[in-house]
């Protein structure tokens, strides 16, 4: 099975605070990126396309292995994502789509995509349970409902696909949509999408919180 990687790190970082884009950001000496291709590849997807900021190719070169493609990115992460797409193997059998947003990313979680897919499910992400009670407020922030988590589940990446579906299904996706992840673009065109295990190691690092505990993880 021949999969593609394709590394959504096209985002400016601005909520991290940082001067230049989140995914040059250091994280115990190597940039984001770095960290987020390596867990691809640590997971057995060895072809890596890197989504750019417009204007950082020579950065975003100098920071990942020269065998990694850069392709520029988009106003939006459906922007991006869709560019990184259309520079894939056409030959290729899945596409995993990751963000350099997470970094720690454990191999487990790549096995487990790529099992999900070979065992035949057109599409397929990690997801974690909610265990913190959940509800939706009004614009005065007060409560207007609980929602039972038992069937919520929080969703990272990489999320794996049959590359023909999720070449097809952005094909179909209106030029201005905006979505936050690409499962969501696959479900909007009628497609199933199944789950597996996450992993916490995974988180997304938003804020620089997250890149303090990441550091820490890191460390130990
Ligand atoms: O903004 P958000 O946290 O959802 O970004 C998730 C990932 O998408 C990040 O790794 C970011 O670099 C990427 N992204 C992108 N192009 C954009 C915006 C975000 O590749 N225009």
């Amino acid at each position: 099975m021949h999969a593609v990687g394709i590394v959504a790190a096209a985002g400016s970082g601005l909520r991290l605070g940082a001067e230049q884009p989140k995914a040059l950001v250091l994280l115990g000496g190597r940039p984001l990126v770095r960290w987020a291709v390596d867990a691809l590849r640590a997971g057995g997807v060895t072809d890596v396309i890197v989504v750019v900021p417009g204007g950082q190719r020579a950065a975003f070169a100098a920071a990942l292995p020269a065998d990694v493609r850069l392709v520029d990115g988009g106003a939006t992460r459906t922007a991006s994502v869709r560019a990184g797409l259309a520079a894939a193997d056409p030959g290729a059998d899945v596409v995993l789509v990751h963000d350099a947003a997470r970094p720690l990313t454990p191999p487990e979680v790549v096995f487990r995509v790529l099992a999900a897919l070979e065992a035949g499910a057109p599409a397929v992400v990690p997801v974690l349970p909610v265990v913190d009670t959940t509800v939706v407020v009004d614009e005065d922030g007060v409560i207007t409902e609980a929602v039972a988590r038992t069937p919520l589940r929080r969703v990272q990446t990489p999320q794996g696909f049959d590359r023909a579906t999720l070449a097809a299904a952005y094909d179909r996706l209106a030029d201005g949509a905006e979505l936050t992840d690409d499962a969501a673009v696959v479900r909007a065109a009628g497609i199933p999408v199944a789950t597996v295990d996450g992993d916490e190691r995974a988180a997304k690092v938003t804020t620089a919180h997250d890149l303090t505990l990441a550091e820490l993880q890191v460390r130990t």
